[in-house]
């Protein structure tokens, strides 16, 4: 990958080990010909991994995200980042997403979309290579992502899941949920898995 935009992705804030942040460029790179989709915009850290892969492949990455941030963004929870609010008092994470995307030099390769993910999904029509869900852990959102996206990765194409965890000890069960569904659907086959990240081909069978 190239080095400006590695040192870019760690540097960027956000929620992408260094290790699952290279796998997933590496299967964007393998995917098919055709334009990269992202749920989960955050602060643009997924976004410069899969934006140096749309690059060099000379196609574009749609990064969705409201920019409200999830339930355990908001303030009092968990992952609540104070920097994060925006003068009316709500999460807004937008400007700096923005701004991470302008210096890594990636405006001309990352089509920043701010809408809730099904209201995307809603009018899509656009074959997709490669499809990377990292939205709203809850069911209703992880199921919603999968059911709007997953049928627009074309024959061979990936669909790459993040915060996957075998364990319920570890983390939260919505990720893992949707993955079951696309392996036990037939439609979908584990190609490889890096940390909490599981990338899955399209098969066409099933
Ligand atoms: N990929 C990011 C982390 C994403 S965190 C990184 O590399 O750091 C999850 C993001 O999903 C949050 O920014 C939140 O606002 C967004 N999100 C949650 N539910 C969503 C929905 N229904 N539609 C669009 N975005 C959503
Ligand atoms: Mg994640």
């Amino acid at each position: 990958m190239d080095e400006r935009l590695r040192s870019a992705a760690e540097v960027a804030i956000g929620f992408m080990p260094r290790d699952e942040g290279l796998a997933l460029y590496e299967a964007a790179l393998t995917a098919p010909d055709g334009p990269l989709l992202e749920i989960g915009s955050y602060c643009g850290k997924s976004a410069i991994y899969l934006g140096a892969a749309a690059r060099e492949r000379g196609t574009v990455l749609y990064s969705i995200d409201h920019h409200r941030g999830s339930e355990e963004h908001q303030p009092g929870e968990e992952y609540h980042d104070p920097a994060l609010v925006g003068p009316d008092g709500r999460v807004d994470t937008f400007p700096v997403f923005r701004r991470t995307i302008e210096e890594a030099g990636l405006v001309e390769v990352v089509v920043p979309i701010v809408a809730s993910s099904p209201l995307v999904a809603r009018g899509w029509a656009t074959p997709l290579a490669f499809v990377f869900v990292d939205g709203g852990h809850s069911q209703a959102a992880a199921d919603a992502d999968f059911e709007s996206w997953a049928p627009h990765v074309v024959n061979g194409g990936t669909l790459a899941i993040h915060d996957v965890f075998e364990d319920p000890a570890e983390g939260g069960r919505p990720p893992y949920v949707i993955y079951r569904r696309a392996i036990d659907s037939g439609e979908f086959a584990e190609v490889s898995r890096t940390g909490s990240l599981r990338v899955l081909e399209r098969t066409g069978v099933g």
